[in-house]
């Protein structure tokens, strides 16, 4: 079946592209990105901080938890280093499945699937809300043992799923088949930062339902869970290596953090 990109309307993904200096975006989403970045000049920094910060989380993750089996969910467009090349960096039997529901996505998948070949890497074509879908796939199936932990990332996804309880429902359920030991990483769009505020604004105005949550609201995401040291903060301040350090705070407009289920 052909994708169909349906490229007059803006999205998401590609939106995220364009604003990450990447070439898979149409004219709607460079005119949703201007409109955006017109009302929020700093995020472009704000989204590589966020780049930054899954790739510091997914190696934390592997290095120092040992984790070995990933399922990253809101995936977006191939960037590098992508979290496969980060954690089978540490050990290159590590095995990921990637999913996103955007059909641009679907069609650079390729680059997402280049794993060591020790390894593995899968991508599933699903949407977040059906975690049934995807905990029964044969991609997780193959992939994923229930034996062992499990790390499950939702970054710079969460906003997109306005309703607290769907966003709970969604999380208990991907946390379910998995065992102690296993973890939950977010990354999410801030309401302490005025303009994040407004981005979010922006991207409902052009049809996207987005949400800012502030730092109890992500903290209520991991319920029920442990969350590591230093707990939710801005992505930047997250384990920070010295080039996020030198992002400023101002600039920020994500928040989030890792917890472990016990
Ligand atoms: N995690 C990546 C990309 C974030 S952009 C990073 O942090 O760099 C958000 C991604 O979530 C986009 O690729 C978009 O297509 C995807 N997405 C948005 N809503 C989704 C949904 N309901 N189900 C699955 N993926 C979704």
């Amino acid at each position: 079946m052909p994708v169909d990109l349906n490229t007059s309307v803006p999205h998401s993904a590609r939106i995220y592209d364009f604003l990450l200096g990447g070439k898979d975006n149409f004219e709607a989403d460079r005119q949703a990105a201007a409109a955006i970045v017109e009302s929020s000049p700093s995020l472009p920094i704000s989204m590589r901080a966020n780049r930054q910060y899954m790739a510091r989380v997914a190696h934390y993750l592997a290095a120092e938890r040992g984790i070995r089996q990933f399922l990253d969910i809101g995936t977006g467009l191939p960037t590098s280093p992508n979290l496969h090349e980060v954690v089978q960096s540490v050990d290159a039997a590590s095995r990921i499945v990637y999913v996103d529901n955007d059909p641009i996505v679907l069609v650079h998948a390729r680059a997402l699937l280049t794993s060591a070949p020790q390894g593995t890497t899968a991508y599933i074509d699903a949407d977040l809300r059906d975690v049934e879908a995807i905990l029964t796939s044969p991609e997780v199936r193959q992939n994923l043992d229930p034996a062992e932990p499990v790390s499950i990332s939702l970054i710079a996804v969460l906003q997109f799923i306005t309703d607290e309880a769907e966003a709970h429902a969604i999380i208990d359920g991907l946390l379910a088949p998995f065992p102690p030991g296993s973890t939950l990483s977010i990354s999410t769009v801030t309401a302490h930062n005025l303009q994040a505020v407004e981005a979010a604004a922006v991207y409902r105005a052009r049809g996207i339902p987005a949400k800012e949550r502030t730092d109890d609201e992500v903290r209520a995401l991991f319920r029920g869970l442990e969350l590591v040291d230093p707990g939710v903060v801005l992505v930047n301040r997250w384990r920070p290596d010295a080039e996020a350090e030198a992002i400023e705070d101002t600039h920020v407009q994500m928040s989030g953090g890792v917890a472990v289920k016990n």
